[in-house]
């Protein structure tokens, strides 16, 4: 099945460069160029007549500043119907304004100027990721000599055992379940440690710490377990 893609860009060019690359990569690409077009085609363009309340498109890329409003509108609105993964394009690139985007709903945050390449990498991480919500959830990780395994409480470096804490294993887990994308802080303390436990960013940086240094060949300059400065973790996309 092809994959349909709504494209929600006002900036003509880049509208055309995307729509052409991810036309390429065999997207069917949608296209609107402002928030009242995006949200009619989202309205509008059913896929299939026999089950209308099926969303239009696999997947939403959109861009923040548009003429009639603000993306996060449609953002919004998006997330009260459907689970589709949404990635938002901005050249807007506040550590506050990313961070709020994440925690409402955006799969994903890229700052223009970025790569066609960058872009269709977080599009199959989020398009699996809400693939394999709805499937299966992520239980198995290998990528550059770490290999986990949730199910069994597994974790190997380069083929040797290694022990984690139930945190270290927790915090660890979250990652894997969300490998290639960005979690927040906000996100990994509600989820590892409890919703009450939202502000104390230094219980992750002194854990994050101790599964680097487990885990990471070079704990300073992890390969792994990346940092969004200001933002959250990224653990890196696993290997096929
Ligand atoms: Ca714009």
């Amino acid at each position: 099945m092809t994959l349909r893609v709504l494209l929600v860009e006002d900036d003509r060019e880049l509208r055309r460069t995307l729509q052409g690359a991810l036309t390429v990569e065999g997207y069917q690409v949608l296209t609107a160029a402002s928030l009242s077009e995006g949200m009619a085609l989202l309205q509008h363009a059913h896929r299939d007549a026999l089950s209308p309340s099926a969303p239009a498109v696999d997947l939403v890329i959109l861009d923040l500043g548009l003429p009639d409003g603000d993306g996060e509108t449609l953002l919004a609105s998006l997330r009260q119907r459907h689970a589709l993964p949404v990635l938002v394009i901005s050249a807007r690139q506040a550590d506050g304004l990313k961070i709020h985007l994440l925690d409402a709903g955006a799969d994903d945050y890229l700052v223009k100027p970025f790569s066609v390449g960058e872009l269709l990498a977080r599009m199959r991480v989020a398009l699996r990721h809400r693939g394999t919500t709805v499937r299966a959830a992520v239980t198995q990780y290998a990528q550059g000599g770490l290999q986990v395994d949730l199910t069994a409480q597994r974790v190997l470096r380069d083929g040797q055992a290694v022990h984690l804490t139930p945190t270290e294993f927790g915090l660890l887990a979250r990652l894997v379940r969300s490998a290639g994308q960005v979690v927040t802080h906000r996100q990994l303390l509600a989820d590892v440690w409890g919703p009450e436990f939202i502000t104390h960013t230094h219980y992750l940086r002194l854990y994050m710490g101790q599964l680097r240094a487990k885990l990471e060949a070079e704990p300073s300059e992890p390969r792994l377990l990346l940092t969004e400065p200001g933002v959250g973790y990224r653990l890196v996309e696993a290997d096929g």
